[in-house]
Order: structure tokens, then sequence, then C-alpha cells
């Protein structure tokens, strides 16, 4: 039956077409096209080469820069920084960190990977180890040697980074003629985007106010490396006055007062929290203390830019044709913005100053590449949460909960479960893992998560599970914290991922490097009390922020879907035309790409 019926409608198909004059003529044209599409190709037509890629990709990073910074500040930008970005780029008005806790290290981890710390095992700045029972950082690597810093001064490396990145992507479809290249004040920021394959990561020293990085990229830095550090650039800025860039009075409009209640800043060198900062470190000449100092002001920015600058002539980035890569991360903002808050006149200045040093490094890339050979993405790592004490003044419910009364309610939770005979000393005292606050001396724990030492409780016959619900019935009493999540329910996908804060604890989750009980607190309350400001949170102040990119290939204008800082790699792939790094689950930003 199949068989017969199909040539007859094929027959029947025929003979419409000869009966509808619109179809004889569509017929027409169709097979006037055919001998156009069958001539073998001409030989200009064999040998066109695909279009080229970009000659250079520049990622640039803000560090904690919230998405209203761009509309709050807006019209004081000067034209070639953001305000460039926007108008000839594309920008999405939702960007959101979809993964818990923002911050620095899990942020530039996404960026260039597009895989959330689930994926790419950049959970934290630091975590425990259980592996080697230690406390590490992202990046720290005991295995390689810092150059340029001090002897003793600890090394790093990208090798806690699990994924591949765009720049070892090309690297590896150019045979490595593709040059990856890193710059920041701080090393994870400088290494996580740049990724395990790349040909440098540079950082910042306070020890010496060098631009330092490690053995794992090269056996010592190269000669132009060496010279910018022996020029002393940092220490020009020695006692700099730090002033606002424009009349007081708009300062006053748009951040209020320079010295509010709640601006309280304690360990800063000397400094105050009132304008002029004056930038020595409390130090009477160059040294540890004023390059630390240095870290808290605009000033850091501009030293980076002229590092960025150097690693453009010297490294010949965007010189030819094979993509070359290079990720600027400025750090100063987010200094600044731990020591006086989202709303301080500080945190304003160096947002605007930011503006001015990203528009001299477009001006820079535009004068030796060209800004039409150049794809440029901008973003942020996370946001910022106001002040604990002016979200109350405020009335929106800003708390501290204090690190100390979790640990006391979390061990007196533990100890009435498996010591209820209060036997002492009391076996269950080294169930918790106890973290020491490197600035503060005390006690905190990391990240929000909860590590229990598992060799105690296997001496103990201790079931994790049980344990952790314990500890999580327990810390959800505590007064404001809102939600608790165990390591066994976030391993079982026990969760929704139509919740947000479920789906952003689960992005952040990776089983061999988080801890076993994850503590969220209210909106506006601060898990610890040992910092200004900070970020961190699974909310909105904390994971929105600007995603812009610009370049051939990328329609200009405001996208108001939902996007995220994971959908940057995919989309410079795709604009590249290369495969999307390893582990990769951000979307293709399709609404800005011209087809
Ligand atoms: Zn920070």
């Amino acid at each position: 039956m199949a068989y017969t019926f199909f040539p007859s409608s094929v027959t029947m198909r025929r003979m419409t077409l000869r009966r509808s004059p619109r179809r004889v003529i569509a017929l027409v044209f169709c097979l006037a096209l055919i001998p156009f599409f069958s001539t073998p190709l001409s030989r200009a037509q064999r040998t066109t080469a695909p279009p080229k890629r970009p000659r250079l990709v520049l990622l640039v990073v803000v560090d904690q820069f919230r998405y209203d910074y761009l509309e709050r500040f807006g019209d004081l930008f000067g034209p070639n920084g953001f305000r460039r970005l926007l108008r000839d780029g594309a920008s999405w008005t939702q960007a959101n960190y979809d993964h818990f806790p923002t911050y620095t290290a899990p942020g530039h981890g996404t960026m260039m990977t597009g895989a959330y710390p689930a994926e790419s095992g950049i959970v934290a700045n630091e975590w425990w180890d259980r592996a080697s029972g230690k406390r590490v950082t992202s990046v720290s690597d005991e295995t390689e040697k810092l150059l340029g810093g001090e002897a003793t001064e600890a090394a790093s490396s990208p090798r806690r980074l699990l994924s591949s990145t765009v720049g070892d992507e090309l690297r590896l479809i150019t045979n490595d003629r593709s040059k990856v290249i890193g710059i920041s004040v701080k090393d994870r920021s400088a290494i996580l985007p740049a990724g395990r394959h790349a040909n440098a990561a540079y950082w910042w020293s306070i020890n010496t106010g060098n631009m330092v990085s490690s053995t794992y990229y090269f056996n010592e830095l190269p000669a132009w490396v060496n010279s910018f550090n022996n020029a002393k650039p940092a220490d020009k800025y020695f006692g700099a006055k730090w002033e606002r860039l424009i009349s007081e009075s708009e300062y006053v409009k748009r951040a209020g007062p320079d010295s509010p209640a709640w601006e309280t800043v304690t360990n800063a060198g000397g400094d105050t929290n009132a304008f002029p900062h004056v930038i020595t470190g409390g130090a009477k000449s160059t040294g540890r203390g004023f390059y630390w100092a240095l870290d808290y002001t605009p000033f850091s920015n501009e030293l980076l830019l002229s590092f960025a600058q150097q690693a453009i002539v010297n490294e010949q980035l965007g010189q030819d044709d094979d993509t070359d890569v290079l990720t600027v991360s400025f750090s100063a903002d987010d200094y600044v913005g731990h020591r006086y808050g989202p709303y301080s006149q500080e945190v304003m200045d160096v947002t605007l100053r930011v503006d001015r040093q990203i528009a001299e490094l477009l001006d820079f890339v535009q004068s030796r590449v060209g800004l039409s050979n150049t794809l440029v993405a901008f973003t942020a790592d996370h946001g910022v949460s106001p002040i604990p004490e002016h979200a109350a003044a405020l009335g929106l419910g800003g708390a501290r909960i204090k690190t100390a009364d979790i640990l006391s309610a979390l061990n007196a939770a533990v100890s009435a479960h498996y010591n209820p005979q209060r036997k002492s000393p009391d076996p269950t005292a080294d169930y918790l893992l106890r973290f020491i606050d490197a600035g503060t001396k005390r006690e905190w724990f990391l990240n929000g998560n909860v590590y229990f030492n598992y060799d105690a409780l296997k001496r103990d016959g201790v079931k994790l599970d049980e344990i952790s619900q314990v500890v999580a019935a327990a810390a959800q009493t505590i007064p404001g914290v809102a939600r608790c999540f165990t390591r066994a329910q976030l391993l079982r996908g026990a969760t929704s991922i139509t919740d947000p804060i479920e789906r952003r604890v689960l992005h952040g989750f990776y089983p061999a490097r988080s801890g076993d009980v994850v503590v969220i607190a209210e909106p506006y309350k601060y898990l610890g009390d040992t910092i200004t400001a900070t970020h961190g949170s699974p909310y909105s102040y904390d994971t929105h922020v600007p995603l812009i990119i610009m370049g051939s290939g990328i329609t200009p204008g405001r996208y108001f879907e939902p996007a995220s800082p994971a959908d940057i790699a995919p989309t410079l792939a795709a604009v590249l035309r290369i495969t999307s790094p390893s582990n990769a689950t951000g979307r293709v930003l399709l609404e800005a790409l011209r087809k």
C-alpha cells in the first residue's frame, strides 16, 4: 500500500504544480537557479578562507561591580569607557550569577569557562582540602615557586580549575600560536579566566610591590616584566592623595555624606573613612604596609592598567590572525567596596575612575590592535550587599549573625545529641572543623559551609548524614538563618531547581571540596561579623552584574533576556567558531548574534 501510494502522491503534486500559475513561476525560478548552484566552484570560491576571527579577545572585569552602578553613575561616565561599551556592544540588563557563594574565585572561574563552580570545581576563594588535610585557596600550589615575590611567598597556579577556558580552546586549535595572558592585582583573578594552558598570568605582590607570576608558566619572568618591576612603578604613589574626581556635591547627591555612622573603618593603616585619603599604609616609606594600602585605592587599578598596556606591546597581542586572549581584572573596586560599602562616596569615586581606566585600555587597544579586530567582554565577579548597619537603618533587616554565636549553637546541638551524659572532656569537641580567620584571628567557618572532621566521626561511629541533619536543624533555629542544606540532600538532588536559592547552592557545590552543611542567611544579613561590607549571598545584590559583549558579529543593544556570566564563554566560542570550553553549561546569547 505505502509503496503504491508514494508515486501517486508525487504525480498528484506534479499535476497540482501544472495547474497553479504561482507554483509554475516558482518552479521556473528554482530551475533557473540550478545551473548557478551546480556550476563547479570558481577558483576564487574554492580558495576563500572562512571569515577571519578577531585578533584579540579582551575580557575586562571589575571586581565587585553591581549592575546598578552602570545606571547610578551612567551620566557621569566619560565617552570612551562604559558608555562606549553600552553604545557599541550588546548589554544584558538581567545578568545574574546562578551560583552560591558569590565570591571572587567562583566568579572568575565561571567567566571564561562557562561553568558553574559545580563543574569548574572553584567553589570558593578557599576551602578545606580533605585529601591533603589542609585549607587551600582556589589557586594555591605548593609545588610551584613564585617569580618576583619574596622567597617565602606562596605560589599559585590554575591546577584546581577543572574546566578548559576560551583561551585553552584557542590554543588547542592554533597549535599554541594563540597567546593567552591573564592580569590582575589578585592571583585568582589573573589565573582563573586565563586557564590551565595559558601562556602567563601576572598578579601583584604586596611584599615586593612587583607584578609576579609562578613557575607553573615559565622558569623566569620575561625581561619586559622585570623592566616594569625594576622601575618600581608603585612607589610613585607613596603619600599620594586620593581625592574626589568631580565636585563633592555630586557625591553627596548620589552617595550621601562622606562619613556616615555605618562606615566603620578599622585596620586601615592610619587612613580614615573620609576624603582625602593619603596613601602610606601608616608606613614611613614604601614597603609591605604601603603596598597593602595601595590595594584599597584607585591607584592600584592604574598600576594594573599600565602593566596591561605593557603586556599588549611586549607580547604583541592581537598582531596576527591567531586570536590572542587578554584578561584584565581590576581589583581596587572590591577592596574599596569592602572597606566603605556600596553606597559610599569612595565606591562612587573608584567607579568613576575605573570607567576612565577602562576607556584608556580600550583606546590603547584601538590604537594597537583596532577595536574592529577585537572581541571585548565586560563583567564583574559578583556584586555586594549594603553594610548591615546601613540596611538596618533603612529598615531592610540588615544584621550580622556573629560567627561565635553560630559555632556555639552548632557545637551545643552536637554535644547534646552525641554526649547526652555530658562526659568530660566532651568527645564531640572535635566533630566540627574550625578555621581561624586570618584577619581577626577568631574562629569562623568557611563560605557558609560546615565541614565535619571525618576522622573524629569515624572514631566514634557517628553517621555523616545524621550529624548533618542535627547541625542543619540547629542552624535553622539561629535568628537570621534562612535555609540550610545538607550534603546528602544536595548529592541526592533532593532539591528543586525551580527554587533559585536551591539551584544556586547546587550550582556552587562540588562534593570533594564543599562542606557538609550549607547555611544561607536571610537577605541583608551577614553570616559572620568580620568585615564592613561584603558579598557571597545568593541574593540579587550579590548576583546581578553587568554583562556586555562588543565586537564584530555582535548586534549592539540592550537585551532583557535572563543571562549569566556563564554565558560569556559559550557566546565567545560561538562567535570565534571554536569548541566551547569543556564544562560550559551557559547558553549562547543568540539574541545578540548576527547570523
Ligand atoms: Zn570581595
